[in-house]
Formats: structure tokens, sequence, C-alpha cells
């Protein structure tokens, strides 16, 4: 008998025992910031900076709004600096993340989503990371979902060296304080932000409210938005993914797309889009959701 199998499961990936052992260590090294030896206010106010620039201007806006969507256009210098930051957010490299994240709306929430909802929410929140997965994409499966950056000699470079770069920081971390620095600014701050941007495919797939139709479980889910940069705004998200703007109504709250307004008026981004209100209406579940936004 003839085996048929479709193009996803023909390729099933192992578990990954290394990105399993890293998550576990650096959740480890998370954890000693519980002992006092380790605490200092400083350390707190280094891993709260880094955990802005890294989850917000690297993740959200670099990452996911810029990469990935292609929903706004930067300079140079700030579309450089925003890669090397998403990139020390340890989420996989550039390339992979914008692959990996293409795919998941390629596939929302059905077969082929590397981090599919209707697997449980363990799954889509951490576990498609490291069991075997047969929806993740293997490397040379990247140049499909992502070939302007498998083109883009600055980006290889981002996903090449990924781990040197962060080891780098955490030297330079240890040398301005010590192992409270390194404690905090590296380990805490890493897994925190990984745990937010991990709510994003787990509880806004899961709990929260739906302003518009998309086909699949997405939600805007209010404590993730605060905490994910807006990226919590996810329902809408789905709805319009090259909106450069996730937080829609006006107590929907978008830190990024403050960020991104900011750099309108310094010159640093533009061709910013956001939905028309044709389109708002077209998708909007009731009435009461059409004309909500206000004017960015
Ligand atoms: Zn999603
Ligand atoms: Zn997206």
């Amino acid at each position: 008998m003839q085996e048929t199998l479709s193009a996803e499961t023909a390729r099933p990936r192992q578990r990954s025992y290394t990105t399993g052992i890293g998550l576990a260590i650096l959740h480890l090294g998370a954890l000693l910031a519980f002992l006092p030896v380790f605490f200092s206010w400083p350390a707190v106010a280094l891993a709260v900076a880094a955990f802005w620039l890294c989850g917000g201007l690297g993740v959200a806006l670099s990452f996911h709004r810029f990469l990935t969507h292609r929903s706004l256009k930067l300079s140079r210098p700030v579309e450089y600096v925003a890669g090397l930051l998403g990139t020390l957010a340890l989420q996989g490299g550039p390339i992979e993340w914008v692959a990996t994240h293409r795919k998941h709306h390629a596939f929302t929430d059905a077969a082929g989503d590397p981090h599919n909802i209707h697997r449980g929410i363990g799954w889509a929140h951490v576990e498609w990371l490291y069991r075997a997965n047969a929806d993740r994409l293997a490397p040379d499966e990247y140049a499909r979902w992502a070939p302007e950056l498998v083109n883009d000699p600055y980006y290889r470079f981002l996903e090449r060296f990924a781990v040197p770069l962060q080891l780098l920081l955490a030297v330079a971390f240890f040398a301005l304080g010590g192992w409270p620095f390194v404690i905090w600014g590296i380990f805490v701050r890493i897994v925190v932000l990984y745990h937010v941007t991990w709510l994003v495919n787990s509880a806004s797939h899961t709990t929260g409210y739906r302003s518009y139709r998309t086909g699949d479980r997405s939600t805007n889910c209010w404590w993730v938005g605060i905490m994910a940069f807006g990226e919590g705004w996810h329902n809408n998200h789905h709805a319009f993914p090259s909106s450069a703007r996730h937080g829609l109504r006006w107590f929907e709250f978008d830190s990024t797309w403050l960020v991104i307004r900011m750099l309108r008026r310094l010159r640093l981004a533009w061709e910013i889009k956001t939905p028309t209100p044709e389109m708002l209406a077209r998708l909007a579940v009731s009435p009461a959701h059409k004309q909500t936004t206000s004017p960015g």
C-alpha cells in the first residue's frame, strides 16, 4: 500500500532537546533572582529597560510589525538597531522568527500552524518549541517563507550570531554590575519576555473578546495587550495583519503604536499602514465596533 503524506507530515520534526535544555537553563537562571545575594535595584532597572528595548522595539516593532508584516517603512539606522534588539530577545534569529510567524498567519489555528491553539494552551504557549512538531519549520524551509531576509546579509548575520551576541551582552553586563546584572539583565529579562510573547500565542487565541470576524480563534486580551506592547490586541491583528496599529479602539492601549507615531514625527518611519473605515466595517462582528477608532 502506498503511503500518502501531506507536505506538513512528510517531514516530522524531532523533539528539540537543545531548545528544551536551553529553556530549562534560562528558567533556572531566572529563579536565582529570588536569592537576595543577586538582588540590586540597579539590576532590576537594567532588566526593565532591556525588557522594553528587546520586547517593544525588538520583537513588536522590528520582528513583527516591520519585518514579518511590512506594515511600515523605517530608516536604515532604526531598522538595524531594532533588528539587533529583537535578536537579543533570543527568540530565534530574525529569519526563523519571521518565517515561523508568517506560517502562523498562513495556517492560523489549523493544521500547519506551528503553535496551533487546538492542540492545547500549553502547546501553543511553549510546548510547540521543544516537543516533536511537524509544523515547525526546518532551516532549509526559511527561504520559502522569508526570502527577502534570507537574501539580506545583515539579517543572515543576526540569525547566525544570535547566541554569541547574547553572550557578548552578558559579558558586558557582568563587567558593569557583576552577577546581579547578569541574572536580571539576561536571565530574568529573557524569561519574562518569553512568557509575554508566548501569551500572544496562547492567551490571545483563547481568552478575551472578538471585534472582527477572522475565521480563527484570535482574541483581544487586555492584559496581554498591555504587557506585550500592544500585541495582545490579536483579533484586530489577525483581521488586519498589515496594520501597523494593533490597538484599534480608544481604550486598546498599544505602546508600539505610540513609538511608531513618535518615529513618524521624527521622520524615521513612513508609509504606515492602517485599516480604512470600510475595511473595519466589513469585518466588524457588531455595529458597535464599526466606527470606534480615532484618527492616528
Ligand atoms: Zn495569532
Ligand atoms: Zn502577525
